[in-house]
């Protein structure tokens, strides 16, 4: 006998609380399944525990400034270990937090690994449940590739355990986590090399971006390695790491690697050959604008499906979805357009909408671009001046803002605001209408020529 819900969520990260919670909330019956940490990626090893981490190097970097300001502080003596028992603590205050939130919405939690009997009916250590509506989102984990001595380098889960700190780091990969943990270690004194198998950091994004990012983590004393085809890792006679490269090529002498090439879909554990549900050729669950699977009655949410790999996409996405299920919103479901995100590196980046190049491919000479490169107040009284650039990818006779960047102190906490004008279709005009907020970096974003 299969114990019955109305839903069932198989994962208890981000995408999968917000779909349960909200589905309680409309009176349905809800099981959750979880077989890690209540959070998943996001709370345990990523967004959470990775801002703490930005948080300290932020904290390295003003204590730099403080002798500017007149401060007559001593640098140094930074204790890894102290802030990473805070930051376990804090995690797991969030763990304690989010199983209390499910509790009191009257999600009820199962602990076990979900793997699915039939499209309906899923099994958690031989135990069986049932509902007509079941949704995965049991998002991913971090890519080791298939090279000899792989198991050498560490993830950026490997990273969240590190009892040291690593002294000479190579960090392999050209993502969000390669900038933004290559920007951490760098800013708490470790020695840091980057290898990138192409030629540029975050090569999706807009090429003011990426260039101004490496141009700024090189003056800071980041070795870029570019071009790189790693062929294996090794340990030395001394102990040390390095790896080979194709071409030959050998480096040595790291005591800690990182592989941040990307992330995978966890969807082994769960028997999807039990069900109707499709995968696409590199392991996404097929969905259509609605979340449904292919099999009638499972949806999928979150990093398991090919859309931006965000908490707030998961969330935003899971919390449709239950709306539509649960609250007769039958054309309820999230626009994956103009998605704002930030990369914590140092400097941090905030962006919004069309790059450049992808503005003038789809518009061609209709695109204008307006940019601006300054030195944050911030640095006024410093010797050190590192710039700030903002971007505004316009298109059309209107000039309607397709895009927003901004590189630079201040950048994460200013797009959000921005990317609510450029969801609703703000022009340049509507821009220079605003009137500044003075002396901030944002107000350049309303000042552009
Ligand atoms: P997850 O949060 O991964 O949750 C999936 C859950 O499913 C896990 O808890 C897992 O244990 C569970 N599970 C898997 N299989 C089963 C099974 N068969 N049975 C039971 N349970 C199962 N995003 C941002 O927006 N901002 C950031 O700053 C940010 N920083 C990041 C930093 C790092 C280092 C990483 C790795 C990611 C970061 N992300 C960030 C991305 C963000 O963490 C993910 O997009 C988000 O967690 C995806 O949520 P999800 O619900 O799809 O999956
Ligand atoms: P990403 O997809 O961002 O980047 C990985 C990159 O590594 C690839 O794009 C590729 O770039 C490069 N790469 C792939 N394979 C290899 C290889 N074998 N050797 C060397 N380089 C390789 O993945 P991440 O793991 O950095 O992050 C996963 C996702 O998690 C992100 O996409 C993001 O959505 C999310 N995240 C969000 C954060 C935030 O919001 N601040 C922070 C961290 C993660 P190329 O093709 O140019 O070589």
């Amino acid at each position: 006998m299969s114990k019955k819900f109305d839903f069932i969520v198989i994962g208890g990260g981000s995408g999968g609380i917000a779909g349960a919670r909200r589905a309680a909330e409309h009176g349905a019956r809800v099981l959750l399944v979880e077989h890690g940490p209540l959070g998943g990626t996001c709370v345990n090893v990523g967004c959470v525990p990775k801002k703490v981490m930005w948080n300290t190097a932020q904290v390295a970097e003003t204590l730099q400034l403080a002798s500017d300001y007149g401060f007559g502080v001593e640098t140094g003596g930074f204790q890894w270990r102290k802030l990473k028992s805070a930051r376990d603590a804090y995690v797991e205050r969030l763990n304690g937090i989010y199983a209390r939130n499910l509790d009191g919405s009257g999600v009820s939690l199962v602990r076990g690994t979900g793997r699915f009997v039939s499209d309906h009916i899923v099994e958690v250590d031989g135990e069986r449940y049932e509902a007509p509506h079941i949704l995965v989102a049991t998002g991913g984990q971090p890519t080791v590739p298939d090279l000899p001595g792989a198991e050498l380098g560490i993830t950026s889960d490997g990273f969240f355990t590190l009892a040291e700190q690593p002294h000479n780091v190579l960090v392999i990969g050209a993502g969000y986590i390669a900038a933004e943990l290559a920007g951490v270690l760098h800013g708490l004194g470790s020695q840091v090399t980057i290898l990138l198998r192409k030629d540029r950091l975050l090569r999706s994004f807009d090429h003011t971006l990426h260039e101004v990012l490496m141009e700024q983590m090189e003056a800071a004393g980041i070795r870029i390695l570019r071009g790189v085809s790693v062929s294996g890792l090794q340990r030395s006679a001394d102990g040390s790491l390095g790896f080979s490269a194709s071409g030959g090529d050998s480096m040595h002498g790291f005591d800690c690697i990182i592989w941040a090439i990307g992330r995978q879909t966890s969807v082994a554990s769960l028997a999807l050959e039990n069900t109707g549900v499709s995968l696409d050729d590199d392991g996404f669950i097929e969905i259509d604008a609605f979340q449904n699977t292919s099999a009638p009655g499972i949806y999928a949410v979150g990093d398991v499906t090919r859309k931006p790999p965000l908490t707030p996409v998961a969330i935003a996405a899971a919390r449709r979805l239950s709306e539509r299920l649960f609250n007769d919103r039958a054309d309820a479901m999230l626009d994956y357009d103009n998605i704002p995100t930030v990369v914590f590196s140092h400097p941090p980046i905030g962006t919004v909408g069309l790059t450049e190049e992808e503005a003038r491919e789809r518009h061609g000479d209709a695109v204008r671009v307006y940019q601006s490169r300054f030195v944050n107040m911030r640095y006024a009284v410093s010797a050190h001046k590192p710039p700030t650039v903002v971007k505004l990818v316009t298109v059309g006779e209107e000039e309607r803002v397709v895009g927003c960047h901004v590189i630079g102190d201040g950048a994460d906490e200013m797009l959000q605001g921005f990317a609510v004008a450029v969801k609703m279709g703000a022009t340049k005009r509507d821009f220079d209408d605003t009137v500044a907020i003075h002396p901030t970096a944002a107000e350049e974003l309303v000042t552009l020529r």
